[in-house]
């Protein structure tokens, strides 16, 4: 069997369950990131830390690998098109420049003729007035985004014109949507009409942020049936390779909309390291590195619940665990308020 190597941008959590199944797999890891306390370097086989428009390091990161992937969108574009001349990039750096851009995002989903949030671009305070009917609304920064960062619930004009919004930055601003649920896909694309899909998981978030997972979800047929058939739509468009999120919202209604894609590996998905035979982890690496596509078998139903900032004390605490759980601690340096720092999966 031939050796491979796989470069992996970005070393947090998703990095470091990307780096732990890459080695099951006999596949080495460099990782680079610009955090020189990054817990993935726990996990692979080599560490660089460098910023992310480091030509040097990056040549020197480029040189070490046959592939390279990454953890989180928000990498700059000419970074990853400048690797992707010397080796391939997976997903292709066109996808992550799409989808690191909300409004983008939401526009090639719209093409798709599948529904999302109301939405409108604002640039500047007074195009505001004119979106009203956005009302109660959601105003996003069109880049740069996570667990809920950048984000302004609002009411009223009034409210906004209270606010202080630094308009140097573009904006989104989304119609709120009454939410029953929220659920998520994670697919895995190898070629043209070739994946594997996990069963749709439901998620309750905390503060925007993910606090809980769950398979199987609480939806209908229909709901079931389209967000998957979405989700492949979405994959398939994109002509995508690796693993991807779509992240819906369902309305009081029962409407299902797209919320945002992620391309990449995704924390509702943690459960599927316990819970198939393959996790999204593992698929990511046998897409990316072109290694064979195993079919999916789901082998329980499973809970997550992630364990943000100091929640993870007293499970640091703990020497031992009930069978049908499994404990996974990021090894993060710092405890910081709102910050993911484990989870625990349960099968149940
Ligand atoms: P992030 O990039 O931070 O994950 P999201 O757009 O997914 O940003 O927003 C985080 C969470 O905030 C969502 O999962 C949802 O709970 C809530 N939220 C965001 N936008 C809307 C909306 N338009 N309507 C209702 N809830 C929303
Ligand atoms: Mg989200």
């Amino acid at each position: 069997m031939s050796e491979i190597t796989l470069g992996i941008i970005g070393g947090g959590q998703l990095g470091s369950m990307l780096a732990i199944s890459a080695k099951k797999l006999n596949i080495k890891t460099v990782i680079y990131c610009d955090d020189p306390d990054a817990p993935a370097q726990n996990f692979c086989n080599k560490f660089i830390s460098g910023t992310y428009n480091d030509k040097e390091k990056i040549i020197e990161f480029v040189n070490l690998v046959n592939y390279v992937t990454y953890e989180f969108e928000n990498i700059p574009f000419e970074t990853l098109s400048e690797i992707n001349k010397l080796k391939p990039v997976l997903p292709k750096p066109s996808v992550n420049r799409l989808i690191q851009h909300r409004l983008a995002e939401k526009d090639f989903v719209n093409n798709l003729n599948i529904r999302t949030t109301r939405y409108a671009s604002v640039e500047n305070e007074s195009e505001i007035e004119a979106l009203d009917d956005l009302l109660p609304g959601i105003l996003k920064t069109t880049t740069l985004g996570y667990d809920g960062k950048g984000q302004y619930p609002i009411n009223s004009i009034e409210e906004f014109n209270s606010l202080n919004i630094d308009f140097s930055k573009g904006y989104i601003l989304e119609k709120l949507v009454k939410l029953k649920k929220e659920i998520s896909i994670i697919i895995t694309r190898f070629n043209i009409q070739k994946y594997e899909i996990y069963e749709p998981i439901e998620n309750k978030h905390e503060d925007q942020i993910l606090k809980f997972s769950k398979i199987p979800a609480d939806i209908d047929k229909k709901i079931y049936n389209q967000s998957k058939d979405w989700a492949m739509s979405i994959a398939e468009e994109l002509k995508y390779v690796g693993t991807l999120c779509v992240e819906f919202f369902i309305d009081r209604n029962d409407n299902l909309y797209v919320n945002e894609i992620a391309p990449r590996v995704h924390n509702s998905g943690h459960l599927t390291i316990n819970a198939y035979n393959v996790s999204q982890f593992e698929n990511h690496i046998r897409a990316v590195c072109g290694l064979e596509q195993l079919p999916l078998k789901k082998l329980s139903n499973a809970t997550m619940v992630n364990l943000i900032g100091d929640q993870i004390s007293e499970y640091r605490k703990l020497s031992k665990f009930k069978e049908n759980e499994f404990f996974f601690d990021y090894l993060k340096k710092e405890i910081k308020e709102k910050r993911k720092m484990g989870h625990l999966t349960t099968l149940v």
